[in-house]
């Protein structure tokens, strides 16, 4: 059984609806189990600023998926609540992305593993490192850490504690 970290974002309508969907439907798939979940986090947006602020929460999950056909299966989740890419970094009803699968270190066209932009991004690392407090990179071995978590904006907005709490 392998071992992914995601991180899912939701700015458009029923944001916590939205996220509460995504994570249904990634522990409804066969392949897949959520094993643990972070509280939610509320943001401004980051790159492309002129758009509501973002719910984010990160997952672990035991998946028998190979990292392109989880990659396929976020898509297809995606593509299911009505995702429609317009503005990169735009507004999103849901973004699933992996961060982390094992310690893979992937470089293919459509995949990157670690998430290149995962260290940089508060919104990620806050979600991610309550989960997951001692992960280190698997490429640099180096802890991930968040650089100024106060002037980064990322607010607890609902504390979650458990899986069930959200399916
Ligand atoms: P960002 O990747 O900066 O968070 P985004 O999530 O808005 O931006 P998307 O539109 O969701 O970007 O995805 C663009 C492409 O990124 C996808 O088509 C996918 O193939 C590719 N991609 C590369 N690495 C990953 C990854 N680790 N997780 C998810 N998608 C990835
Ligand atoms: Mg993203
Ligand atoms: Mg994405």
């Amino acid at each position: 059984m392998n071992i992914a970290y995601l991180s899912i974002g939701s700015n458009i309508g029923d944001r916590l609806h939205h996220l509460k969907e995504a994570v249904r439907a990634l522990h409804s798939h066969e392949g897949i189990d959520v094993t643990k979940i972070s509280s939610i986090y509320e943001t401004a947006p980051v790159g492309y600023t002129e758009q509501a602020d973002f719910l984010n929460l990160a997952v672990s999950i035991a998946t028998s998926l190979d990292p392109f056909e989880l990659l396929a299966a976020c898509q297809q989740i995606e593509n299911g609540l009505g995702r429609v890419r317009e503005i990169r970094w735009g507004p999103r009803t849901v973004d699933l992305d992996i961060l982390l699968y094992n310690n893979d270190n992937i470089e293919a066209e459509n995949l990157i593993v670690p998430h290149p932009r995962m260290g940089e991004r508060a919104f990620v690392l806050v979600p991610l490192l309550e989960i997951a407090p001692s992960i280190l990179h698997p490429v640099t071995g180096t802890p991930f850490a968040v650089e100024a978590p106060d002037e980064e904006g990322v607010l607890l907005w609902k504390k979650v504690k458990e899986v069930g709490q959200l399916l």
